[in-house]
């Protein structure tokens, strides 16, 4: 009895925490407010194309391993799909089916000519040599080659992938192509045609929004209580544009554990120390948990790591003023509401983080064209683009007495539903 009460119990908290489900969930309330009929719902709840890939590797001692890969391409009715590849052993198809849908939603928000796709290798690269990522990269690319393109899909980097990997990626492409084909993923390194200020942009995006969501709720930035879940990519920049705001970025974290302190943390020495996976705290001991860290007092809280870290345990214990999500998903529905009763503004994944495709975009642009931008126009751009967003999102959540996320759900949604309709799909 007992058991089966717990595995009752398991099966509804996995539900709860099923990504995919809840993104469904908040798909099917946009499209209701909206006044779209059940067929858009039916056409957008999963994505358009799925493949699944082997990819057999030979490691460095002789062996070969089997991996398995996907590609997720949500909708194509406004463009060519685009999103990143994550390199995780947690990837699955269903998390990789949401990150589609929420990269199809972000290019409706930022108003860029894509639809949304995304990529994922169930692998742990921490314990792979850089030979084998290689071969890794390149048998992806092999894979997934027929249904991805500069005109049809491309990829850009996620978790615990990175410019070198989108390089090997790029060349690979280029030689089945038989054309040197830049556009084919964004990410690259700038001498193979990256853009100036992609690796930086997710953070400056969420930059941007923090700084306009403490403009309405009336908190100045500098001295400013931040914590910063996860210290990647879009972790490392953000705790570095915040403190260079003047901010004080008293919390951080990476898969092993967070460091805290009250009166501010020295945040140049840990960006110098971190490793290329955004591990740094195991060169401390004082540390604390993630769980613990989330629940520290402070006024801006940014999820920068995973999925699933503000959920209805924990959302009664989260003390900032605003939680912004730098990562995708990082709070689960019900975390939503409990966050948004309590007054505390969420400013969402799917516009929070829209700073790296809309860069991304900006890289494609300048390949297809053959002429780059300065850094300078770049973000000048970028800054037009996050703050135009930003308002967009909050004004219609206020007009329509609606959270954050449900408001950019809305604005998402619209353009992919108009471009299937003129299509003639629905
Ligand atoms: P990354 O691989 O550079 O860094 C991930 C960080 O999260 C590392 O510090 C890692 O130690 C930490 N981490 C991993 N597992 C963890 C766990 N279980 N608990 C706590 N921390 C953990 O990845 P990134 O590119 O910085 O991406 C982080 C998040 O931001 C992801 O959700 C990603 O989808 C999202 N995102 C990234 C970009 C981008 O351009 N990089 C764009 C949009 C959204």
């Amino acid at each position: 009895m007992v058991a089966d009460k717990n595995s009752e119990k398991s099966i509804h908290n996995n539900d709860k925490l099923d990504v995919l489900k809840s993104t469904q969930t908040v798909i099917r309330h946009a499209l209701e407010k909206l006044g779209y009929p059940e067929e858009v719902y039916e056409l957008l709840r999963e994505p358009i194309r799925f493949l699944t890939v082997k990819i057999p590797v030979r490691m460095d001692d002789g062996s070969v391993k089997i991996f398995t890969g996907y590609r997720a391409q949500h909708n194509d009715a406004v463009g060519p799909t685009k999103g990143g590849i994550r390199f995780h052993p947690e990837v699955s198809e269903r998390e990789v089916k949401a990150l589609s849908i929420w990269m199809s939603l972000k290019c409706g928000i930022v108003d860029l000519p894509y639809g949304g796709g995304k990529g994922g290798i169930i692998c742990d690269p921490r314990n792979m040599s850089f030979r084998e990522l290689e071969r890794l990269s390149r048998g992806y690319v092999r894979a997934i080659s027929q249904i991805v393109g500069p005109t049809k899909d491309i990829p850009a980097p996620d978790v615990f992938t990175n410019s070198q990997i989108m390089a090997w990626m790029m060349d690979e492409y280029s030689r089945i192509d038989e054309f040197n084909s830049p556009g084919f993923i964004t990410g690259k390194p700038l001498v193979l045609g990256g853009s100036h200020g992609r690796e930086s942009a997710t953070a400056k995006g969420v930059t941007i929004c923090i700084r306009e969501a403490a403009k309405k709720k009336g908190i100045k930035l500098e001295g400013a209580r931040v914590i910063v879940q996860g210290f990647g990519n879009a972790g490392s920049y953000l705790a570095k544009f915040m403190h260079d705001a003047g901010a004080n970025v008293i919390g951080i974290s990476d898969a092993y554990g967070a460091l805290h302190n009250p009166n501010g943390l020295d945040v140049d020495y840990l960006l110098d120390r971190r490793d290329s996976f955004g591990t740094v705290t195991k060169l401390f001991k004082n540390t604390i948990t993630n769980k613990e860290l989330l629940e520290q007092d402070c006024d801006i809280l940014v999820p920068a790591a995973i999925e699933n870290q503000i959920t209805e345990d924990n959302a009664y214990d989260i003390k900032a003023r605003i939680v912004v999500e730098a990562a995708n998903g990082p709070t689960t529905l019900e975390g939503t509401r409990i966050l948004s009763e309590r007054g505390i503004l969420l400013v969402p994944d799917v516009l929070a983080s829209a700073g790296g495709v809309t860069v991304s975009y900006f890289e494609w642009v300048q390949n297809n064209q053959g002429y780059y931008w300065t850094e300078e126009e770049v973000e000048e751009k970028l800054e037009k683009v996050m703050v135009k967003s930003f308002n967009n999102i909050y004004d219609t959540a206020e007009m329509r007495r609606v959270d954050m996320r449900l408001a950019a759900y809305m604005v998402g949604v619209r353009k992919m539903a108009e471009a299937s309709r003129f299509r003639g799909w629905i």
